[in-house]
């Protein structure tokens, strides 16, 4: 934040007015995370962008005498309204073919899971779906998908492969992610997760299949350039924290970053292999112990929870006073914590970020604060961009979301619906009510 300078900040798009603009500024402090001085709130608030970056947040009383604003400066009128940085979902499975809504029916009907799988239903339905359909049809689902997180306030996703379980599947995956990426307004950050099951050929020889993950697919993944970072489903059923080690290690010597899916069913040593490896995040933890808690805070992992995933669980696998008891040793240990929609047609099919914030308080019993940097400076960190997005500081990527409520607290408070009014991404209106603005329109809420 700066304040008056002498000289009027050149800017193309500014937002005025607002009752609050979180800037998050990246860590530092040493500050409790449910400090609300974390988000950085100027109250009264105006921000500035120019050629896709932050170039100044401050006091609205400031804003006329600080900014000089080009000719055809597109201009916000936030009243009313907050801005927060554009929202980054750090885990989800796009993209894959089609839903699983009769499974959803069958369980409801009191079907076993071993029974829906034995109908075909189960990951490996999507793996078939996904191989029935069409590189066009994948895209236009997933980009059905970025354009409802994108209206929902969210312009960073992560997508992981995993509906391929073979290279050449894979692959496509990974270079279809690209495509969406390339082509779609919200930034795509693509996963490579070959090892989210054990395809029915290498049933019972695990490690059978992880010897094709680190021969095949990972060097065919660094040969094309298709991923930042590997992942892998470290469970009792999928890969052992042995198999895991092996894979992320070969991933890390690669260049890879690495994620895990860690401890979501049970308590295996996820949470310690991520935190030994220096992964990026563990994602799920619903069983992790306290020393991995403790080694992840020690090594900076972020831990990103997946509250909608939970929803779906609750009851069957997990119970709603455990999840709130673990996110509380999570935070007492000091593990950074994110949110993610986990987007996937099994356990969660939802692309709304908004929905995680409001749930992670009902389950996991985060205050607004630290939902808040759940789903922007600790989202980012776990996807590599920490202090480039999920923040609105001066050089940050103009990537911002404008949502028709006072307070950071509503949109924590708020369940269900889509609290979101415009969303830039690099500077641009890319959601706005009504279409696209012309060239120096002022936007009225
Ligand atoms: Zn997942």
């Amino acid at each position: 934040m700066t304040g008056g300078p002498a000289t009027p900040v050149a800017c193309d798009l500014v937002i005025r007015g607002a009752s609050q603009v979180c800037v998050i500024p990246p860590d530092g402090g040493g500050l409790l995370a449910a400090d609300p001085s974390q988000l950085g709130i100027v109250g009264g608030g105006a921000l500035a962008m120019r050629g896709g970056r932050v170039v100044w947040a401050g006091p609205e009383s400031l804003a006329d005498r600080a900014l000089g604003p080009e000719p055809d400066a597109t201009v916000i009128d936030a009243s009313g309204c907050i801005v927060v940085p554009g929202l980054v979902d750090p885990h989800t499975h796009l993209p894959f073919g089609g839903w699983r809504a009769h499974e959803y029916s069958m369980r409801l009907g009191g079907a076993s899971y071993l029974e829906i799988l034995a109908a075909g239903g189960g990951i490996l339905s999507t793996v078939a779906a996904t191989a029935a359909a069409t590189d066009q049809e994948l895209l236009a689902a997933g980009r059905g998908i970025l354009d409802e997180m994108l209206a929902g306030g969210t312009t960073t996703v992560e997508a992981k492969s995993g509906y391929g379980l073979e290279l050449e599947a894979e692959l496509r995956l990974l270079r279809l992610a690209g495509e969406l990426g390339r082509t779609h307004a919200a930034r795509v950050v693509p996963t490579f997760l070959g090892a989210h099951a054990v395809p029915p050929l290498y049933r019972g020889n695990a490690d059978g299949y992880v010897e094709v993950v680190l021969e095949e697919m990972l060097p065919a993944v660094k040969r094309f350039a298709l991923a930042e970072f590997c992942d892998i489903f470290c469970e009792p059923g999928a890969f052992t924290v042995e198999q895991s080690r092996r894979v992320l290690t070969r991933a890390r010597a690669l260049g890879f970053g690495v994620k895990m899916h860690a401890d979501e069913m049970s308590q295996s040593g996820g949470a310690e292999l991520a935190a030994e490896l220096g992964a990026v995040s563990a994602d799920h933890l619903l069983f992790a112990s306290e020393a991995g808690a403790q080694a992840m805070a020690r090594s900076g992992t972020i831990g990103v929870l997946l509250p909608i995933t939970v929803l779906s669980l609750l009851g069957d696998e997990v119970d709603a006073g455990h999840c709130r008891r673990q996110a509380r040793m999570l935070r007492a240990q000091g593990v950074k914590l994110a949110l993610g929609t986990d987007c996937n047609p099994g356990t969660a099919p939802s692309a709304s970020i908004q929905l995680a914030i409001a749930l992670a308080g009902r389950i996991f019993g985060l205050p607004p604060v630290e939902a808040m940097l759940g789903a922007t400076r600790h989202a980012a960190q776990a996807v590599g961009l920490g202090g480039q997005v999920g923040t609105l500081v001066p050089g940050a990527r103009a990537d911002a979301a404008i949502f028709g409520v006072p307070s950071y607290e509503d949109i924590a408070y708020r369940l269900g619906g889509n609290l979101v009014r415009w969303v830039i991404k690099d500077g641009r209106v890319v959601h706005c009510p009504g279409g696209p603005p012309a060239a120096g329109e002022r936007l009225v809420s």
